[in-house]
C-alpha cells in the first residue's frame, strides 16, 4: 500500500514532481461514500513551495464505481480531475489576524505537522467529480415502484397494468 500521507519535508527545492499510484483498496472509504475505487488510482502534481505555502497542480486519475441512480445497478465511471489547490499551514486558519480564509473556497486546504493527507485530497476531488444522477444508460427503466423489480432486465406485469389501464379494462372484456 503506497502511502496516503505527503510528507513536506520531502519537497527540497521550490518545485518537485510528486506522483503516486494507490491500490483502490487503499483508497475505499467508509461506508458513507457514493462511490468505490476500482483499480489504481494515479496522482500526478507539481508541489511548489513558496515559504509555509504550497500549491499543487496536477491531475488525478482514476476508475470510481457509483450507483445508477434510478436502478441501483454499478456504474463506471472514469475520472479524471485537474487539481489546483493551495495548502496553508493550519495555524493560519484560526480566524483571526489578517490571513483569512473562507471555508466555502475549495481550493484552498490546509495542512499541519508538516504534511498532507492526500487520501483525503483525492477523496474530496473524487466527490467534486462525481456526478449529480450517476446513470447506467441514457435510457435506463429504473426500478418498477410497484414490486421493485429492475425493469431494464424484466418486464414485470404490475408495470404493464399501470402503463395503460384502458387496456387492461379491453383485456377483461375479452376474458368474458
Ligand atoms: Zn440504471
Ligand atoms: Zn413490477
Amino acid at each position: 500500500m503506497t502511502e496516503t500521507i505527503l510528507d513536506l519535508h520531502e519537497i527540497q527545492g521550490a518545485e518537485e514532481r510528486v506522483r503516486r499510484i494507490f491500490s483502490g483498496d487503499a483508497l475505499t472509504a467508509d461506508g458513507g461514500d457514493q462511490y468505490a475505487v476500482l483499480d489504481t488510482v494515479t496522482l500526478d502534481l507539481r508541489v511548489r513551495k513558496d515559504g509555509a505555502k504550497y500549491t499543487l497542480v496536477g491531475r488525478l486519475d482514476g476508475v470510481l464505481e457509483l450507483a445508477c441512480c434510478r436502478c441501483l445497478e454499478p456504474v463506471r465511471q472514469i475520472v479524471g480531475v485537474e487539481v489546483d489547490l493551495l495548502y496553508l499551514p493550519s495555524s493560519e486558519n484560526t480566524g483571526d489576524g489578517d490571513v483569512q480564509i473562507e471555508e466555502s473556497d475549495l481550493s484552498t486546504a490546509f495542512y499541519r505537522d508538516e504534511q498532507i493527507d492526500l487520501g483525503r485530497l483525492m477523496h474530496e476531488q473524487f466527490q467534486l467529480s462525481l456526478p449529480m444522477k450517476p446513470l447506467c444508460r441514457e435510457e435506463c427503466q429504473g426500478l418498477c415502484a410497484v414490486c421493485g423489480g429492475n425493469r431494464n432486465a424484466t418486464k414485470c406485469d404490475c408495470e404493464e397494468t399501470w402503463v395503460d389501464p384502458r387496456l387492461a379494462g379491453l383485456k377483461s372484456l375479452l376474458d368474458q
